[in-house]
């Protein structure tokens, strides 16, 4: 039956290959909870849970500052309201389409609802390429972005946030246009600048989050991160709050990526190394490899197309952090790591392991935090910006990031349990996506069948 699921999933749209990922590696999980639990499937929760409750397609014509006239697509993917508003970030980036957006959405459903907050799931973006654009021309093409958004988003609708590609500028630019369209100030988005409603911790939430539950993990056999050599991917916005918090548990960082190539800094990169990332990345808009130049001591490598494998993870390290982009590490990447002795893999980044790695990194019984679960912090601390421009109020840094440690502390131990009950202990994948299911399908059982 469960294949049964997959296979209507694959049929019906065969070309949307990451979404068929996503549904393949619940689906797996959560076979011991129907079965005691019929009920479920006599509900065909399954069958709902597959299908967004609806699929926003829209065309954004933008002009360029030569003058000239392009056309992007624009997505949002709602996926499931159950437990509250739609919620899940905005991706651009040329490789975004509807399959890719479905997957995002569909795991963001288990991933809030894992959180303890009132949150639904949802995903959108558009194919969109903001590299090399001028700031004219993303302003130009977020306003128009969401010149047709607006209608289906608000407060207690949908609630977008930033993902690749979408950081602070761009939510700036969006929220612009949706104030102006609607002529109301309201937690709409989240990621907001901190001068007008944006929550403290909220850039640093998803890194600063995966480290927290890399720590936990750590604990359950009784280690730390200090002084361990961590591999992390990326130098958006995961990856560079992933280094910061390392640094804070003294832990080593060697490297970091962008979709060009990657940097190797065996001398580990320290608070110095990591503000100048921060000011080429976020500020410049430069590439990883400036970073050798800065820093020669540090070896870049461009990417080659022609290799099976990414050499970022074939160097020795404790931990990785992967924390760019979907199945960045292949099946080649996951037997390096493990050969090469990690005894952690932390997902920053949404599904960055390929189903075979993950089955090799469960086998080979190192601690695996997946996505998932590991970098719920990003989505949790947009919860509290939502409650926080409720209530009117802002809460302090210290307020905050004590509240997203103690909701990574609760995933934790929600997954661990919910693995233990399953007779899975140990297995934060299976927890996950059960703890995270179960709480979603009681919500659809009580609101009947709609
Ligand atoms: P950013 O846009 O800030 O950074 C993305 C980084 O990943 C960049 O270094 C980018 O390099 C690299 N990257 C993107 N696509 C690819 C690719 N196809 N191949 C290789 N490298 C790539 O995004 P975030 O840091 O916000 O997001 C990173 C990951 O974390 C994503 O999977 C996202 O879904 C996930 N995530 C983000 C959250 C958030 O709060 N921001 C919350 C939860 C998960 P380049 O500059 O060359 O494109």
């Amino acid at each position: 039956m469960m294949e049964g699921i997959l296979k209507v999933v694959k049929d019906k749209d065969p070309n949307e290959k990451e979404f068929h990922q996503a549904v393949g590696e619940v689906v797996e999980s959560i076979g011991p909870v129907l079965d005691r639990n019929p009920e479920y499937r006599k509900s065909k929760i399954l069958e709902r849970l597959v299908e967004p409750d609806r699929v926003i397609l829209f065309r954004v014509p933008w002009m360029d500052d030569r003058g000239e006239i392009h056309v992007n697509r624009g997505f949002r993917v709602q996926m499931n309201n159950a437990i509250g508003p739609y919620k899940g970030g905005l991706r651009f980036h040329p490789s975004v389409n509807l399959g890719i957006l479905k997957f995002l959405a569909f795991e963001q459903v288990f991933k809030n609802s894992l959180t303890t907050l009132p949150m639904g799931g949802g995903k959108g973006g558009s194919d969109f390429d903001p590299k090399g654009k001028s700031d004219s021309e993303v302003m130009r093409f977020c306003q128009s972005f969401m010149c047709e958004l607006f209608r289906y988003i608000g407060p207690d609708m949908d609630v977008p946030a930033g993902d690749i590609g979408v950081g602070a500028r761009e939510i700036g630019y969006l929220f612009g246009m949706y104030k102006k369209l609607t002529n109301e100030f309201n937690g709409v988005l989240t990621g907001k600048n901190l001068k007008w409603g944006g929550s403290l911790v909220r850039p640093e939430a998803t890194g600063y989050g995966s480290v927290y539950f890399a720590s936990e993990m750590l604990a359950t056999r009784n280690k730390t991160l200090d002084s361990k050599i961590c591999l992390v991917s990326g130098s958006g916005n995961v990856a560079q709050f992933t280094v910061e918090k390392l640094l804070d548990f003294n832990a080593r960082v060697v490297t970091l990526s962008d979709s060009s190539g990657y940097i190797f800094d065996e001398e580990g990169i320290d608070r110095e190394k990591l503000a100048f990332i921060k000011r080429l990345k976020n500020v410049k808009r430069g590439r990883i490899k400036e970073y050798a130049d800065q820093y020669p001591n540090a070896i870049y490598t461009p990417v080659d197309p022609a290799l099976d494998h990414n050499p970022l993870w074939n160097h020795k390290a404790d931990c990785a952090f992967p924390s760019a982009t979907q199945n960045e590490i292949n099946e080649k990447d996951a037997r390096n790591l493990v050969q090469n002795g990690v005894e952690m893999v932390c997902e920053g980044a949404n599904m960055p392991t390929v189903p075979k790695g993950v089955d090799l990194f469960l086998g080979s019984h190192i601690l695996y935090g997946p996505g998932k679960a590991a970098n719920a912090g990003g989505v949790s601390v947009s919860g509290l910006e939502m409650t926080q421009n409720s209530m009117r109020i802002s809460w302090t840094r210290e307020e905050v990031d004590q509240r997203l440690k103690m909701i990574m502390h609760s995933i934790h131990r929600t997954c661990l349990d919910a693995a233990a009950a399953y007779g899975v202990p140990g297995n934060y994948v299976r927890g996950a996506n059960i703890a995270g299911f179960v709480k979603v399908v009681e919500a659809m059982m009580d609101q009947g069948l709609v």
